[in-house]
């Protein structure tokens, strides 16, 4: 009797089983087919668009331009296609695709159509009212006493006066797009909210999370964990600061208001402490010493300079990026490279990019070959990018020699954890105000914004001010829901740095250091997109994505 009830136990299980596996076959066979009829057209869209993008960027005709505009627009109509999302979507439902590496591209794939499957008219008029409100931040200038005068202008005036009624005069004029823009923000934000709802998504805020992989929840607890370990550092900092300050000005610490830190948002470090590390690279080659350095720990990157665009000239995008052209090893860096810190810095940052990608296991199916999330590549480019004003690193680049790099060592660590605390209450504010805004846009956003900046970044709002300083910050209005990945960013750099340090590398600055290149590969870059950034987090420094190596760089 009981050894009958055994069988017919077994044989039900097999059973199901058998029929369980016969559905998962079926299920990820459906899936694999799917996916080399989108590769068919997405591999040569994608090429062509970044490449058009490219060509755009370093030659800026109108021509190059409309065909990059053209390539992109065909690359994105890709992801509408509505019969090719309901097949992505009863594949996911039915719950049946296991294998890792098919599984992945299934929720990276699911995501990027799902944020094409909005209505087309809807789109249509975001971009129209994003070109609007671009064209009036583009149109605007800051006037003061009837003169008009650029950002950069502003940017100095705050930089250089130490007259209070003069930088209160530039910063108040530079506040005068808020109200220009406010109004037509606010519709956006609402118009954006109704697209995320349309597909799903309870705000805009939380679709643009979402999409890219990330639980707003999770986000919120990192910035949270950050806040509370830095918040006791940055107020005997910001004390600091206001000290200082208020010498500088000859006025009371309680005098202190927005227009005396220098910069309009507070956003970048004042300039307290005083390395001028340009004059090291006067008669440096930044491009030699950057290639120099990476290959000598064993991540080449002779083929990407090879490619890359590392010169000004006329026409050409005056700034810094890196792409990869096809996800097959054409891996370029644009750049404006001249002798000093600021581009030893980028095109350390741009060639950490570039490594990433071009490091990338190529035998990964094409979605799996880019990086975990956007931020991550940023913390490589970022880990790299710090090197260039690290005074052991510029000791043992030859730079600067023994003598000169402890004089410095200091003042350069001040002036670096100086730069880290104010951009990380900064990005608090930008963070916490997009979510709250996104979930609220009728609740007084004059108010939530001050509120931000008093309580985050320790900055006095002024008696009785009730405008919508929120507004001046373009990234709020055309850059949504993206501000947060850059503080991510350096929050990852420094605990692959923390980790690094600790097993993998003899010294603080890598030079030489092979073992440190071979970690990043097998770890960071050959993975892709093979796991979600926290996983790959994990599996690289044995512990989710913590704010504690960021604090312990630089708070103390
Ligand atoms: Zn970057």
């Amino acid at each position: 009797m009981k050894r009958t009830a055994l069988i017919i136990v077994t044989v039900v299980t097999i059973s199901t089983l058998w029929s369980c596996l016969s559905k998962q076959t079926k299920m990820e066979n459906r899936l694999k087919t799917f996916i080399s009829t989108y590769e068919t057209k997405a591999i040569p869209l994608y090429r062509e668009n970044a490449l058009a993008s490219w060509n755009a960027n370093i030659s800026g005709t109108n021509e190059a331009f409309a065909k990059s505009e053209k390539a992109s627009f065909e690359y994105a109509k890709l992801f509408t296609d509505r019969v090719a999302f309901a097949e992505l979507k009863e594949i996911k439902d039915s719950q049946e695709v296991h294998d890792s590496l098919l599984s992945r591209q299934l929720e990276l794939l699911y995501n990027a159509y799902l944020g094409g499957q909005v209505d087309t008219g809807l789109i249509a008029e975001q971009i129209r009212m994003e070109t609007e409100i671009s064209k009036k931040y583009a149109n605007f200038r800051v006037n003061i006493t009837g003169k008009q005068i650029t950002d950069n202008e502003v940017e100095e005036i705050l930089k250089n006066s130490i007259n209070s009624s003069e930088l209160k005069k530039a910063w108040e004029g530079s506040k005068m797009i808020g109200p220009v823009v406010a109004d037509e923000v606010i519709k956006l934000v609402k118009h954006r909210n109704k697209i995320a709802q349309k597909i799903g998504f309870s705000n805009y805020h939380e679709m643009s999370l979402k999409l890219s992989g990330q639980d707003p929840a999770e986000v919120t607890r990192i910035f949270d964990e950050l806040d509370n370990l830095t918040r006791e550092n940055f107020i005997k900092l910001k004390g600091e600061i206001d000290s200082y300050f208020a010498k500088h000005y000859k006025i009371a610490v309680t005098e202190l208001r927005p227009w005396h830190y220098q910069n309009r948002y507070f956003q970048e470090a004042p300039k307290i402490y005083t390395v001028d590390f340009d004059k090291y690279y006067e008669k440096q080659d930044p491009v030699k010493l950057a290639s120099s350095f990476y290959n000598g720990i064993g991540l080449n990157v002779d083929a990407i300079l090879e490619k890359s665009d590392l010169y000004e000239k006329p026409g050409k995008n005056q700034h810094a990026f890196s792409t990869d052209i096809d996800r097959s090893g054409d891996v370029r860096t644009l750049d404006n490279i001249r002798p000093d810190s600021y581009w030893m810095n980028t095109i350390l940052h741009e060639l950490g990019h570039g490594v990433y990608s071009y490091y990338t296991d190529m035998s990964l199916p094409f979605t799996l070959r880019d990086a975990a999330h956007t931020f991550t590549t940023e913390a490589i480019a970022n880990m790299f990018g710090r090197l260039a004003t690290n005074p052991q690193w510029m000791l043992k680049m030859n730079i600067i020699d023994e003598k000169e790099s402890a004089k410095i060592t200091d003042d350069s660590r001040k002036a670096l954890r100086l730069q880290m605390l104010v951009f990380s209450r900064w990005a608090q504010v930008m963070y916490r105000f997009e979510k709250s805004m996104y979930e609220n846009p009728d609740q007084n956003l004059n108010q939530l914004w001050w509120d931000m900046v008093e309580n985050y970044q320790l900055i006095k709002k002024p008696e009785g001010r009730d405008m919508p300083d929120w507004a001046t910050k373009i990234h709020i209005a055309l850059y949504p829901c993206y501000y947060h990945n850059y503080l991510l960013g350096e929050l990852l750099a420094s605990q692959l740095y923390s980790y690094i340090t600790a097993n993998i590398s003899a010294g603080q600055s890598f030079v030489g250091e092979k073992a440190v290149g071979d970690y990043l590969k097998k770890k960071v870059f050959m993975p892709g997109a093979r796991y979600s950034w926290n996983d790959m987090i994990e599996k690289a420094t044995g512990e989710k994505l913590t704010a504690k190596f960021y604090a312990k760089q630089f708070v103390q």
